[in-house]
């Protein structure tokens, strides 16, 4: 064996491949949608993730330009917009240009069958065209809110299987035919397979200048796609492999936390893996993958931002060698226990019958309080194997999930605690939001800080508002 710090050595030594290795991923774009990591251009970079994304974070366009790490995400993250392309209907005047929902008209989402909506969507895009810059990708995107069920919605679902999906695939094909018409087939038409419209439609063929991007919200978090033990995937992966069919570079807008409880461990940790190789082999070309956004330092985010980003980059890896390698690496003399608590969350999920999406309620995985009390006697142990100041640091960061689970249902005040519980409830209050403020996590759900999460528990300990714990 020889010693590659001698220099000699080294020029003996046969080197597996040329050195001028050149690969290029599948995916054109991989945003992952962290503070935690796109605050950072150099260290995204290093991942090999790209770090815009809208709003608060493009004060780094410049610098993550300069590491080659930038990518302009709006053809990449398909928003809702459908109303703002609409401009010039007028509700007042006809109602039903708004969406026929539960036996009233939605404020927010127009009807997108109506003649009228039809002809200012048309309009709009056209006007836009004749300035937009070559390659531009417009979002023509349904409204976050339900669907129009009016007869002539219903009419244009039966026409293509009763997939509500076609209603929105008429209207960007006719605008993409538009701008093609223009002189302008280099523009793209983008929008969401999400929801809704997530069905694909029949007999539908989508213009070639049409994006399609796939979100997997109703997808279940905890299971990979396309095994025959979760049927949510199943009929999804189904659903996917047919937009497929309908235009091979789809990009995806993928789930990582669970927004209505962000401080629980990761459920999705082995299930990440799968979900991803699928989404590779259906062609993905681009991903938004939607963590927690402004929601910084959740329990175990930074080691889903390693596995994602690695599999982003190369589907071949083993997920679980990635989770491993991280907690060893990150852990050190600690790592052991720290195993040993995913092994615990990992057994808990596996022993669930149950399937939830990225917007669960802690029961639908499985996680109880005993899960949270039996993880904070290992988190104790994990401490005093922590042989540093700055691994007992990353040890209490983790151990945020555990305490959260301990909690169970009083820390979102679903029910008040109990007389005989309140001191034991109490101390884990206190310990868990002593975490929290030393190690600077954000919030407990999708844009709630932890103020809120603590007035929670004041209520269901019946504490005096501001009281201490
Ligand atoms: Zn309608
Ligand atoms: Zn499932």
């Amino acid at each position: 064996m020889p010693d590659l710090r001698n220099p000699e050595d080294l020029r003996r030594k046969q080197l597996p491949r040329p050195l001028d290795y050149t690969y290029r991923p599948q995916l054109e774009c991989r945003l992952i949608y962290y503070t935690d990591i796109m605050d950072q251009p150099e260290f995204s970079a290093r991942l090999r993730v790209n770090t815009t994304a809208p709003g608060f974070l493009s004060k780094h366009e410049e610098r993550a330009k300069k590491i080659g790490g930038f990518v302009d995400s709006n053809p990449y993250i398909l928003v809702h917009s459908v109303r703002g392309w609409a401009e010039g209907i007028d509700p007042e005047k006809d109602p039903t240009v708004m969406a026929w929902w539960n036996d009233s008209r939605l404020p927010s989402q127009p009807c997108l069958s109506h003649p009228d909506v039809i002809d200012a969507v048309r309009r709009n895009v056209k006007a836009a065209a004749e300035k937009a810059s070559p390659d531009s990708v417009f979002r023509v995107v349904q409204e976050d809110a339900p669907r129009c069920e009016c007869d002539r919605c219903r009419a244009v679902w039966a026409e293509h299987g009763d997939a509500a999906s076609a209603v929105v695939i008429r209207l960007v094909n006719q605008l993409a035919r538009d701008v093609g018409e223009m002189g302008r087939p280099d523009i793209k038409i983008g929008t969401l397979a999400y929801a809704w419209s997530a069905g694909p439609p029949e007999d539908l063929p989508v213009e070639p200048n049409v994006r399609i991007q796939f979100a997997t919200y109703h997808g279940c978090l905890q299971h990979g796609y396309g095994t025959p033990d979760c049927p949510t995937n199943v009929k999804m992966y189904r659903d996917i492999l047919t937009w497929k069919g309908l235009r091979d570079d789809l990009i995806f807008w993928h789930y990582t936390p669970n927004f209505a409880d962000y401080l629980q461990p990761p459920m999705n940790f082995e299930s990440i893996g799968p979900q991803l190789r699928a989404l590779h082999d259906a062609g993905m070309k681009g991903i938004f993958l939607q963590g927690p956004g402004s929601g910084i330092n959740l329990p175990f985010a930074d080691m889903m931002i390693y596995v994602a980003a690695h599999l982003l980059w190369n589907p071949d890896l083993e997920p679980m060698r990635l989770v491993n390698e991280f907690v060893d690496l990150h852990y050190g003399s600690a790592a052991p226990q720290i195993h040993e608590f995913l092994a615990l969350v990992s057994r808990t999920i596996r022993d669930n019958p149950g399937h939830s999406n990225c917007n669960g309620h802690l029961r639908e995985w499985g996680l109880s309080r005993e899960v949270g009390l039996e993880g904070i006697e290992i988190f104790k142990r994990a401490l005093a194997s922590a042989e540093t100041p700055e691994a007992r640091a990353r040890v209490e960061k983790a151990s945020v999930g555990a305490y959260r689970l301990a909690l169970g249902e009083y820390f979102k005040n679903e029910k008040p605690v109990p007389d005989e519980k309140r001191e034991a409830i109490r101390n884990l209050a206190r310990d868990l939001f002593r975490m929290t403020d030393t190690h600077n996590v954000a919030e407990y759900f999708e844009g709630r800080r932890m103020e809120v999460a603590k007035n929670n528990m004041r209520q269901a300990l019946g504490m005096a508002e501001d009281e201490a714990f």
